[in-house]
């Protein structure tokens, strides 16, 4: 992509209403535009990295569940046979059409996937199953704020489970918390599980996936050697190990401050390995047996003839939020840093005269082997002063620049500078693209 044909409106300044860096950073590299308050414009950079980490979502979840697509309007009807449609309170967005027949905007869709099963499945048989989608979700918040960070709309994959029997339905769960730390792991972030609180979802076993941010609205109290641990892509079908990596990782005491036990935190954790801190949430697991599936008969008839109501549980992440949390963890001074794995170009190609014949054929010329090559690059064409297009390259945050300028160009050179770091190489011209191309496989 031309920067020249790029719609890319970055700001020099602070936006003054943005408290936070993610928020401001948004904001500034032209990734999203308010709309009105916690409803967002997604604008061309924004949209990329969403979809990127949409993607990763949707690969790691293809793994143990399906896709739907399930409507953001739904119908009241199915909110009062739950008993939620008084129970979720005022940030539940509530609608009548021309036939004064009540609709409600979505903000989670355990009745409506549960409906979806229940008028479809009848066997045994087809069970277990779990169906997931990424579908834009809205919550009057009653302070939205920090931008897409608590958002009034806001982007959510949400998954659900259904099984026979409470084993299974565990077994589910399992699955649904390792493929959490694999998703946030690729998104280059150390999420940990927290025991949590079921809330509004209800329900008697639940974890928060959370990433430690100052800036999060969360409180979280942990061992410290739950950040020690790692994880990697298993076979889930292997019942055992699913439940004994859960095991594992659960036997680190970590507590959202609604479930903080503090003898129990004190008698477990060494004084010196405590960490209480803020943390942002960004994904959460909820197991609630029959709690959706009764009310709404979601059953199925078993090998032995008899009517059972399906176990479910219900499993988010925060896709929106994620960009904000993302940030919040990568940024400078200067801008944005984004792990590879998320940014919305790979590469920028800064020109830093672009009135010398010479660094712009060179320029064009790097742009667009690299381009045949499959890799995102965003080459910044305009006639502007290195200065500003140096700085901007810096605020939208993708992991390579090659800057091309007079001065390395008289070694016949350009420079390669990785976003996060602070040391410039001089590499040949003839084999910069090859050098940037090992540089992103190895990542
Ligand atoms: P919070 O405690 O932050 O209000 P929640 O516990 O109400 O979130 P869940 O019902 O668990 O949210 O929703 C699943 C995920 O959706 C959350 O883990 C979070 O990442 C995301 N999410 C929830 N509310 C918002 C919001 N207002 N704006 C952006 N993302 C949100
Ligand atoms: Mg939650």
């Amino acid at each position: 992509m031309k920067r020249s044909n790029f719609f890319l409106p970055t700001l020099k300044e602070n936006p003054v209403d943005a408290k936070v860096a993610s928020h401001r950073l948004m904001l500034r590299s032209g990734m999203v535009r308010q709309s009105s308050a916690g409803i967002y414009s997604w604008l061309p950079l924004g949209l990329m990295v969403l979809k990127n980490i949409e993607s990763i979502v949707r690969e790691e979840q293809d793994k143990i569940s399906q896709q739907i697509l399930m409507p953001t309007i739904q119908d009241a009807k199915i909110w009062k046979n739950s008993g939620r449609y008084s129970d979720y309170g005022k940030e539940m967005l509530k609608i009548l059409d021309r036939n004064k027949k009540e609709l409600i905007y979505g903000p989670t869709n355990e009745e409506l996937v549960t409906e979806i099963f229940s008028n479809n499945v009848l066997s045994y048989k087809d069970v277990p199953m779990c169906l997931y989608h990424i579908q834009w979700k809205f919550r009057d918040e009653i302070r939205p704020r920090f931008g897409v960070m608590r958002g009034r709309e806001f982007l959510m994959k949400d998954a659900y489970s259904f099984d026979l029997n409470e084993d299974d339905a565990i077994h589910a769960y399992n699955k649904m918390f390792i493929n959490y730390l694999n998703i946030f792991k690729k998104m280059g972030l150390k999420a940990i599980p927290v025991k949590a609180d079921t809330g509004p979802i209800g329900g008697d076993l639940s974890h928060e996936f959370v990433i430690l941010a100052e800036t999060g609205e969360s409180k979280i109290f942990c061992d410290s050697n739950i950040f020690k641990q790692s994880i990697d892509n298993i076979d889930y079908e292997d019942k055992s190990l699913v439940s004994k990596i859960v095991k594992h990782w659960t036997s680190f005491y970590s507590s959202t401050q609604e479930t903080l036990d503090e003898n129990l935190y004190h008698s477990l954790v060494s004084s010196n390995n405590r960490i209480q801190k803020n943390a942002i949430e960004v994904g959460h697991l909820f197991y609630f047996g029959t709690k959706y599936s009764e009310p709404l008969n979601a059953s199925v008839v078993n090998e032995d003839g008899n009517k059972i109501f399906v176990k479910m549980g219900s499993y988010g992440i925060g896709i929106s939020r994620l960009i904000a949390a993302i940030i919040e963890v990568f940024h400078d001074e200067k801008g944005i840093c984004w792990p590879e794995s998320v940014a919305p170009f790979k590469v920028g190609i800064v020109n830093l005269r672009q009135n010398e014949k010479n660094c712009s054929d060179i320029s064009q010329n790097i742009y667009e082997k690299l381009c045949s090559t499959g890799v995102a690059v965003l080459y910044d064409d305009r006639n502007e002063g290195a200065g500003s297009k140096l700085a901007d390259m810096d605020l939208i945050g993708i992991p390579w620049q090659i800057r091309i300028g007079p001065k390395s160009l008289k070694n016949n050179c350009v420079e390669l500078k990785q976003r996060n770091k602070n040391d410039e190489v001089e590499i040949n011209i003839s084999n910069i693209v090859n050098e940037v191309r090992k540089k992103i496989v190895k990542q």
